[in-house]
Formats: C-alpha cells, structure tokens, sequence
C-alpha cells in the first residue's frame, strides 16, 4: 500500500459536486461481497473490492443464524431451518422453540455467489492485488483482525456425516450438547440435522487455544457413538474455524475496518454473520442521510460489557458452562433466546438472562475483570 491512498483513508477529499466516491474494500469475504451485493442502495459510491495478496482460497461452511427482518435474503436462501433447537448437558435439556424466528443453516458458497451475482449487476469490481486502491477516496478493511496472544477463541471442527440409517431428529437443531470430554476447557457438541441420515457435527470449545485435529475427531466419533450409537457413517465434507472472542484491535490502525476487522464479530458467542448484515443496514442507512460511508461497531456496550463478563467466567470457571447455558436455555423462550443471542435484546430481557444465572460465579467474574486479573475487557470495543 503507497503512503498516498493511507493519507486518503476514511475521509474524503475535494470533490467535485457529483462525482461518485472511489470506495475500495480490502477483501471479498463476507462483509465485503455483501456490501457489494448492495452496491446499487450507494449510488454516490464506486465500489471496487480488491482481493489481498496473501488472502487464502475460500472454502465452503454454514453460517448460522436465527432469521430476523433484515436477514429475509440470507434466510430465503437457507440450505434448512429449525423452529426447534436445544440445549443439552448432563444434567437435562432445554428445548426452545420459535414460530417467527427459525435457526437457519446458510452455505457460505450460496451467500457469497447471490452477493458476487448481484455485485456485478450493480457495477462492482473485483481486483486481485493491492494496486488497484491508489485512486480510492476510501479505503475499509475487511482482512481479519491480528488475534492478541491468550485471547479466548471459539475454536472447530465439523464433520458433516451420512449415515446408512436414519438416526437423527430433524426437528431439532442442537446448538450445544456439552456431553463431551470437559477436560480442556468449555467443549460442546453443536448438531445440525439437516434430515434423517445426514447432519454436520462439530466438537467446538472457547478456551485461549487450539486442540489438534485429532481431539475434535475423536469427540465427534465417541458422541456418535454414545448418542446415536453411529459407528459406520461417511464424511461429506469438513470445516474448522478460529474465532477470536474479545475487542480486537484493527488490522491496520490507518484504515477503517469492516466485518471481523470492524468489531462485528459478538465476542460471547463468534456469530458474526448477522452481525455484518446489520453493520451494513446500518451503514446504507445513515449513508443515505449524511452522504458519508462507514461503518460502525454493530453491538451495543451494555452487551459488549456483559459478554466480557461472561467470556471471563468462562475462561476461569469452565465447568460451570454447561449449567449456565442451561438455565439461560431453560429461562428464556425461543423468541426470546433468538433475540438476545441476535443482538437485539431490550433491558427486560437482559435483566431475565441475568436473573436466570448463578450469582457467585459472575461476582467472581467481575471482580477479576474490574481488577485486570482476566485479559483484556471486552468492553473497551464500543
Ligand atoms: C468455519 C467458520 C464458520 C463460521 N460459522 C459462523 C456461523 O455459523 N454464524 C456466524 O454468524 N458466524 C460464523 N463464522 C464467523 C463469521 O461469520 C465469518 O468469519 C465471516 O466470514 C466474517 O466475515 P469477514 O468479511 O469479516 O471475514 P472473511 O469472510 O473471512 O473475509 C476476510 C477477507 O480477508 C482475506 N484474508 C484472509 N486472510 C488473509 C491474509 N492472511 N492476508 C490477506 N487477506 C486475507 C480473505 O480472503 C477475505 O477476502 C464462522 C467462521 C468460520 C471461519
């Protein structure tokens, strides 16, 4: 990158009257490609997306999450949907269910061939190599965010497998089954059955680092075996994912961020896909008002602040994981459970997921986040 468009970034120059603003996004990820899909609601803007040198070759994943009024495209577009979803640890199971806002299974190659698609129709570019941002009037950066040394990560691997014969509910997606080996920290089964023989299956667990291929394989196997008594069952596919789970410094301090690299990722939880879709409603909005393109943190600081207390509680006390989402699942109803894990909770419903947990574990938590004892508050995002 040349010194003459960092002097650029994020500010405009003179320009005249109608000319449209060269705006350049590092990246063709998912913030990137679904800003683009909307290219034709910016039409005092020229976006060109151009690919990193470096950038790794896209794979296939899901990206779930519960449908919600600005997310009707992505849903429309769900390889499946679940009116039903669960909780289960040891100790019971809280089943939710929702009419108006189902858990929707999305294929990253669907999402971000409609946003390619519609990118094009409306006269976006994609470039690959840096060059093509020297005559941007702006420049956001969609790369991901460098990752500070002893983060808490929602780390995975998921097996999607077919079976011979029908085993799962396909009623009912699992979210999280925490009857799985708790030794290494807070580790869950996340299951989503997408018919009677065929499901993804991922052993996914929060804890500062990652395990080897080889620990989520066997997790995946022994649950098979000891939930469905599944033994024999063919991969389809895989997908592993790192998420960082905290307040993230940018990529690079000079240029604006977006997506992952602009604080849309929700620390206690890694969803980030509706998240992103929400950054850029936001940002179509207000572009629509002031003329100015950009792009804000999308979660509020009252849930920033009490993720950072929930991330801190679980990275200290792990083995309270399983009874904490439990009584959070069993608290709330489907609705309810879809709005606050949605980023769309009010003060009533903070207040009921508050009223729901155990006291003495988030007195803890506080105390060793108030007194710097637990890494970097995730509160100093917003
Ligand atoms: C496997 C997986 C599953 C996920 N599942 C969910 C889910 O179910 N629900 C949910 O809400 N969120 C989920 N997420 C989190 C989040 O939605 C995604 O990470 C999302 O892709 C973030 O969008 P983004 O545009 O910020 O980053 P990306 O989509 O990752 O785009 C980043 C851009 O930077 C480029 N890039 C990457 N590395 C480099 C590099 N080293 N140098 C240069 N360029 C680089 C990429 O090529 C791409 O162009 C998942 C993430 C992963 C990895």
């Amino acid at each position: 990158m040349t010194a003459g468009f960092m002097s650029r970034c994020g500010g405009f120059p003179m320009s005249p009257e109608a000319r449209r603003q060269k705006v350049r996004i590092l990246g063709d990820g998912c913030a990137a490609l679904s800003l683009a899909a909307r290219a034709d609601e910016l039409t005092a803007h020229d976006i060109h997306l151009v690919r990193p040198d470096g950038a790794p070759p896209e794979t296939d994943h899901i990206w779930g999450f519960w449908d919600a009024p600005g997310l009707k495209v992505a849903s429309r577009m769900a390889r499946a949907k679940w009116h039903r979803w669960s909780i289960v640890t040891e100790g019971g199971e809280a089943l939710m269910l929702s009419a108006t806002r189902p858990y929707a299974a999305l294929h990253r190659r669907d999402w971000t061939g409609h946003c390619r698609d519609a990118a094009a129709r409306g006269g976006v570019t994609i470039d690959t190599g840096g060059s093509a941002v020297d005559d941007a009037d702006q420049i956001f950066d969609s790369r991901p965010p460098p990752v500070p040394g002893g983060l808490m990560l929602q780390h995975f691997l998921g097996l999607e497998v077919r079976s011979a014969h029908a085993v799962f509910d396909p009623s009912t997606a699992i979210l999280m089954d925490f009857r799985v080996d708790q030794s290494r920290g807070m580790h869950f089964i996340y299951l989503l059955p997408f018919s009677a023989t065929e499901a993804l299956v991922e052993s996914t667990l929060f804890t500062p680092s990652v395990c080897p291929d080889d620990f989520y394989h066997r997790a995946i196997t022994g649950y098979l075996d000891k939930c469905y008594g599944l033994t024999d069952f063919e991969t389809v596919r895989t997908e592993r994912g790192v998420i960082p789970l905290g307040t993230l410094p940018r990529r690079d301090p000079a240029i604006p961020g977006i997506g992952g690299n602009g604080g849309a990722i929700r620390p206690s939880s890694g969803y980030a896909f509706p998240f992103i879709q929400k950054q850029i409603d936001l940002a179509i909005a207000a572009e629509r008002s002031s003329g100015t393109l950009g792009f804000q943190v999308p979660h509020r600081k009252i849930d920033l602040w009490m993720d950072a207390v929930l991330l801190t509680v679980l990275r200290h006390w792990p083995e309270r994981a399983p009874e904490l989402f439990l009584r959070m699942g069993r608290a709330l109803d489907g609705d309810e459970f879809a709005r606050f894990l949605g980023g769309e909770a009010d003060w009533p419903l903070r207040l009921k997921v508050v009223m729901a947990m155990p006291k003495w574990p988030f007195l803890r938590g506080l105390v060793r986040m108030l007194g710097g004892t637990s890494r970097r508050p995730v509160a100093e995002a917003a």
